[in-house]
């Protein structure tokens, strides 16, 4: 477990959860560094489901800047980035994005390639699930990088899902697949579109809901 101490005079010893999901020790002074990992690892159970939660709290939207710490979403988890030295890629590993710290300059494009390759699986799984429980076909899943709009359909039978949805967590991002698998048959959000959504997703109305108040926070 990683986590940082900062020692003052006080007396006692403390664990909190910072708002960005890490780890701080609060310890006096001269409290031997093995009783500040002892501490620790006896609240470990307090640390993890506080940590869990503190995952599940949507990112607030802020300009990318990609260093050590910062938080990154994936299916609605909350991903911290660690550089590592001589690392020569980007891969997500126990909940941790891993960079190598040579390629720190590159990490925007490294990221975007991950996202959009996530997301080309994950959305292809998800139509294949969805189609044939709606009684559809879909003949291609499209990658787009649009903001704003996180799918269209053309009636052709393709969907145009915007890589960023990847960040929601997954049940959101089965609405909008099923939002725009609904589509094939209505191409409008009438009465008869929300049936089709809803005899799939009955509780769709929370799930468009969550997307919309967290809908900055997935601006990556
Ligand atoms: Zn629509």
């Amino acid at each position: 477990m990683d986590y940082t101490v900062i020692r003052s005079r006080r007396r006692t010893i403390a664990v909190e959860i910072t708002r960005n999901g890490e780890i701080l020790v609060r310890a006096p002074l001269r409290l031997a560094d093995r009783e500040v990992k002892a501490f620790v690892e006896r609240h470990r159970g307090w640390v993890d489901s506080k940590l869990a939660r503190a995952r599940q709290q949507p990112v607030q939207a802020a300009p990318r800047r990609f260093r050590e710490g910062e938080m990154f979403l994936f299916l609605g988890m909350r991903c911290r980035l660690r550089f590592v030295a001589g690392g020569e890629y980007l891969r997500l590993e126990n909940g941790e994005f891993l960079l190598g710290a040579d390629l720190a300059s590159r990490a925007g494009d490294l990221f975007r390639t991950w996202y959009r390759a996530r997301a080309r699986e994950v959305f292809e799984d998800r139509v294949a699930h969805f189609a044939p429980r709606m009684g559809l076909s879909c003949r291609a899943v499209r990658i787009t990088d649009a903001r704003g709009r996180w799918g269209s359909c053309s009636p052709s039978g393709t969907l145009n899902i915007a890589w960023r949805l990847v960040m929601a967590p997954p049940g959101v991002v089965d609405y909008v697949i099923v939002h725009e698998l609904a589509h094939l048959v209505e191409m409008n959000h009438s009465r008869r579109f929300w049936d089709c959504v809803a005899g799939v997703l009955p509780d769709h109305r929370a799930r468009r809901a969550w997307l919309r108040e967290n809908e900055p926070s997935l601006d990556g």
